[in-house]
């Protein structure tokens, strides 16, 4: 094109170009859910837009929030077009080439090794899979503030951009072209788009219409010697011809033929899955659900969910869901991002997903969405951002969560310790339940440690929730509360040590004594358990006591006073002599049993795992 401007793609995203042309990924079907999900996502950018400002939808099919599928099969041409907000010349330059999100440097690491292509969309790279059957891609926009401008490129390292004046005006929003390569041929069956549709796009909340073949009967002037063919067709004709059946002798006779027209079938019933009563949703409608809110659709379902209304002076309807894994960067952006993931919408009307006032950073992990009835709907995001109502919200939001997870311990049959419980009839679901929570903690426990570390109000709710491995966990992971059972009559706190590894731990000195006498201690060795710890000081009235510091007690030793008395002269030598080295303090000892001596941490001082945790400065 004479017009055309050109431009490179940023090096990462030619590299997650290339892996995607050269995917031998048999499930190429995902491109249409990526086009759907982010012709949804612009509409619902336009929608808000609408809100605090009427004319931006502009009148006519302007105003008409939809996504159209249209086929040509003879071109090989697909294409997928809605009345979004539309992107500016800039936009396409941006955010179709020239800025590498976060995630593409993410994806393309994964797809080298074993990823699955499937996950595109949660990396924000979802765009760029219709180079799974496109060998070239037209993208047409005509944002409200711009010219109508042509994308274009054939994936060889470049793009280009001009303004157009080839197409048909669009109004306003985006279409993409997709030119078919030879073997994507299936994507020009209406049937197959169907089914994509309804299996990948059941919860957009737009509609979403394809241009569709229909097969007519059409009367056309029949032949004078035909006059059987008409009999058969006022057989299957309506009453209203039947009537003017009387006069058919008079006028020409006719026939029926088939001929094919084309009209917009709408494909999915927009419904909100979260107005609906919790009782009539299927397994399978969350399950689907999830995915489509989550970009997540590997085939593992999620851990849980929890759908409920709050009622009262706030009133606002929530999914909440716990993802089956972490994503791939939750903890590594832990401290610079905002981002939550629940998506708000007020009376219907999806605001943003970015909104940090919803949930606290640590339950990030969390996705979902929230429906408020009481929120305003023509105010700006700002001013949204400091209603009073969201700080009630939130407060709502955590309990149901904090609650959503100890539900996953609760029906997990490998959780229980509880004997009576064995008793109970295994239920059916038993088995899809068991070792969930384990799972939990393996993706998510993390996270429930920021909570201790960060949420003041719910930190006994979350310590309940707190799993680890101890001395007499046997390799399994036990609970606060199931230490406490164990606890030995006269014991007042829960014992634990800190370090790297728990076969490290286990050949501790300081756990010698312990043992011997059948104390539990617990082993931390997550780099965050020392800061964990420095937050949870007590759960169900009993103090936590690090064994390898200082002020260890365990009960009333009467040698003691007297091996004080004996080695007196010893320990002021030894003392002394340290006196250069740091040594605060040489004291004897009664819980070592066959180690002769150990270096302790004062009571108030950083234990030794914590110095090595320092020194490398991990997190
Ligand atoms: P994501 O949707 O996760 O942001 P994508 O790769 O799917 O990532 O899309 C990249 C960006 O391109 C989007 O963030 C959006 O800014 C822009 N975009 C893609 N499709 C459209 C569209 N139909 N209308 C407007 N903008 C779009
Ligand atoms: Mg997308």
């Amino acid at each position: 094109r004479a017009n055309a401007e050109k431009f490179e793609f940023q090096a990462e995203v030619s590299r997650l170009m290339d892996i995607i042309i050269n995917s031998l990924y048999s499930n190429k079907d995902i491109f249409l859910r990526e086009l759907i999900s982010n012709a949804s996502d612009a509409l619902d950018k336009i929608r808000f837009l609408s809100l605090t400002d009427k004319e931006i939808l502009g009148e006519g099919d302007n105003a008409k929030l939809d996504i159209q599928i249209k086929l040509d099969k003879e071109k090989k041409i697909l294409s997928i077009r809605d009345r979004g907000i539309g992107m500016t010349k800039e936009d396409l330059i941006k955010n179709l080439g020239t800025i590498a999100k976060s995630g593409t440097s993410a994806f393309v690491e994964k797809m080298q090794t074993s990823g699955d292509l499937n996950l595109i969309g949660q990396f924000g790279v979802g765009f760029y899979s219709v180079y799974l059957v496109a060998d070239y891609v037209e993208v047409i926009s005509k944002h409200n503030d711009d010219k109508q401008y042509v994308w274009e490129s054939k994936a060889d390292g470049a793009f280009a951009i001009s303004e157009d004046v080839w197409n048909e005006p669009l109004g306003r929003g985006t279409e993409i072209r997709l030119h078919l390569r030879e073997e994507a041929g299936e994507y020009l069956e209406e049937a197959k788009l169907k089914e994509l549709v309804k299996r990948y796009s059941e919860f957009i909340n737009f509609p979403i219409y394809l241009w569709a073949s229909k097969e007519v009967d059409v009367e056309v002037p029949a032949d004078e010697d035909e006059s059987s063919d008409e009999e058969e067709t006022s057989d299957s004709s309506s009453s209203e011809e039947e009537v003017e059946d009387e006069d058919a002798e008079k006028k020409p006779k006719s026939k029926t033929v088939k001929e094919t027209t084309y009209e917009w079938e709408l494909l999915n019933d927009v419904k909100a899955i979260w107005l609906r009563n919790p009782k009539e949703v299927t397994e399978e409608e969350y399950t689907k659900f999830y995915q489509s809110l989550a970009k997540d659709f590997s085939e593992e379902k999620p851990l849980s969910w929890s759908h409920f209304t709050a009622e009262g002076d706030v009133e606002f309807k929530a999914v909440l869901f716990v993802p089956p894994k972490a994503p791939h960067d939750l903890y590594e952006s832990y401290y610079n991002t905002k981002k939550s993931n629940l998506k708000l919408y007020v009376r219907r009307v999806f605001i943003s997903d970015e909104f940090d006032e919803l949930l606290p950073k640590y339950l990030n992990f969390l996705k979902g969405l929230v429906d408020s009835d009481t929120l305003p709907l023509n105010v700006s995001r700002e001013m949204l951002q400091q209603h009073s109502s969201l700080k009630t919200i939130k407060k709502k939001l955590i309990r149901k969560a904090l609650d959503m997870i100890r539900k996953i311990a609760e029906e997990d049959p490998d959780e229980s310790n509880d004997k009576d419980k064995k008793d109970v009839e295994k239920s059916s679901d038993d088995d899809e339940k068991k070792g969930q929570y384990a799972k939990f903690w393996n993706e998510f426990g993390k996270s429930i440690k920021l909570g201790i570390i960060e949420d003041a109000s719910n930190r006994n709710r979350l310590a309940k929730l707190l799993r680890f491995e101890s001395t007499k966990s046997g390799g399994k992971l036990a609970s606060l509360d199931q230490y406490i059972s164990r606890m030995k009559p006269g014991q007042k706190d829960i014992f634990y040590i800190t370090g790297s590894s728990k076969e490290q731990l286990e050949k501790s000195p300081f756990l010698e004594r312990l043992t011997k006498k059948n104390y539990e201690v617990i082993f931390f060795t997550d780099p965050v358990d020392e800061y964990l710890m420095q937050y949870l000081m007590d759960y169900e009235d009993k103090k936590f006591q690090n064994v390898s510091k200082e002020g260890l007690k365990l009960g009333k030793d009467s040698k003691y006073k007297d091996l004080k008395e004996s080695f007196k002269d010893l320990t002021k030598w030894w003392k002394s002599a340290l006196a250069s080295e740091n040594v605060d303090d040489v004291k004897i000892s009664v819980l070592l049993s066959d180690t002769p001596c150990v270096v302790v941490t004062s009571k108030y001082g950083w234990s030794a795992n914590m110095e090595r945790i320092m020194q490398s400065q991990t997190l």
